[in-house]
């Protein structure tokens, strides 16, 4: 078997747009992501757009670098997303894409078009047959499916629910269905902590299936009606909507490596996989509020292994500050679930190679 190697450039604390144009450059080059493209190839470029007043997510210039290299090789390329199930900026493809232009990742900027992988409203989906644990088949965005190449590119940030939000996340959620994300989040159900609710209806007004109600002047979520997609969490400014992570976070890690093995599997292998370990926050970029910075910048790294990258991610910020990015941001989560789930069935190597690019 193939040594799985993962590319690194480094990069320097606060680097500024120039230092991580010339980085992504330089990672391109060394790393031989433009094998994975043929002439005439539609090239998938996933991407996070940024939730609401986000601005840490990856800028349009750098995405820009992505799309240049591909056009370069003879490839078509477009970005794409899906549509959330939470209520914010992105839940169809109409709010979605006026979002992606309001943060800049229009034709006129980057040079390709954006086009959404799931549909008008993110129940565009195919059943993908895959050997998982937990399933037999998942639902994955469809135009995904008729991809001929794919380039994930993620911010590698903290997440609530899975403590790193990364390569795995970005595909395997970010790339599934409105189905496919639902049974992701199935098991997850969150609860109001009665003692921080002070009954401001927000959570309310936003959960898309109505089922928070009142109970004693406090929000009161109806569990068995729940269909776990964390909206209400996002919404609540004051804590008060609480998760059972320790034991759900592993379910949901688990899902989300299967629906990314769908994904891979779907596109036959033809993937590569950026993670930017730039501008980390504790929450994710759907967050969509301005997040401050949790870590120094630490580099970019660059994969055809979805797992392996991942696993540096966690590897290199442990290295550089002693404590990995999730340890810092959920301390309580084992993100080390996801990837072993991924190994096992199959997505990828936790054992890789580094090289340095300089
Ligand atoms: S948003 Fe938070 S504080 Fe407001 S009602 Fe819901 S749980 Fe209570
Ligand atoms: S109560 Fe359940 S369905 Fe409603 S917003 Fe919260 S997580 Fe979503």
């Amino acid at each position: 078997m193939a040594e799985t190697k993962v590319f690194f450039v480094e990069l320097t604390q606060d680097s500024n747009p120039d230092h991580r144009i010339k980085a992504t450059q330089k990672l391109i080059k060394a790393s031989g992501i433009e094998k994975i493209i043929n002439h005439r190839n539609k090239v998938a470029v996933k991407l996070h757009v940024g939730e609401r007043d986000n601005n840490t997510h990856i800028s349009p210039e750098i995405i820009k670098v992505i799309v240049s290299m591909i056009k370069k090789k003879g490839g078509f390329p477009f970005l794409t997303e899906t549509s959330t199930l939470y209520k914010g900026q992105r839940s169809n493809a109409i709010d979605h894409l006026i979002q992606a232009f309001s943060h800049g990742f229009t034709y006129e900027n980057i040079g390709a078009p954006f086009i959404m992988a799931d549909g008008l409203t993110g129940n565009t989906e195919i059943e993908i047959p895959i050997n998982g644990i937990i399933f037999k088949k998942v639902n994955i965005a469809r135009e995904i499916v008729f991809a001929d190449a794919l380039i994930a590119v993620s911010h590698a940030t903290g997440h609530p629910g899975t403590a790193l939000g990364a390569c795995l996340k970005n595909i395997g959620m970010g790339l599934s269905g409105r189905i496919g994300k639902l049974r992701q989040h199935s098991s997850i159900k969150p609860y109001i902590d009665s003692a921080k609710c002070n009954f401001c209806k927000k959570c309310i007004k936003w959960c898309p299936v109505n089922v928070i109600i009142e109970k004693a002047e406090k929000a009161f979520i109806i569990q068995e009606k729940c269909i776990g997609c964390g909206e209400c969490l996002a919404v609540c400014n004051f804590d008060a909507v609480r998760y059972n992570w320790g034991i759900q976070s592993a379910d949901l890690q688990k899902r989300i490596a299967e629906h990314a093995l769908g994904v891979i599997q779907s596109i036959q292998d033809k993937c590569f996989f950026l993670n930017f370990l730039m501008d980390m926050t504790k929450g994710c970029d759907c967050f969509g509020t301005r997040q401050t910075r949790i870590m120094p910048d630490v580099g970019i790294v660059a994969s055809n292994d979805p797992v392996a990258v991942d696993q540096a991610t966690l590897d290199l910020t442990a290295d550089k500050f002693g404590e990995s990015l999730a340890e810092k941001c959920e301390p309580d989560l084992d993100p080390t679930i996801q990837l072993e789930h991924a190994e096992k069935i199959g997505l990828g190597s936790r054992k890789y190679r580094l090289v340095t690019i300089y």
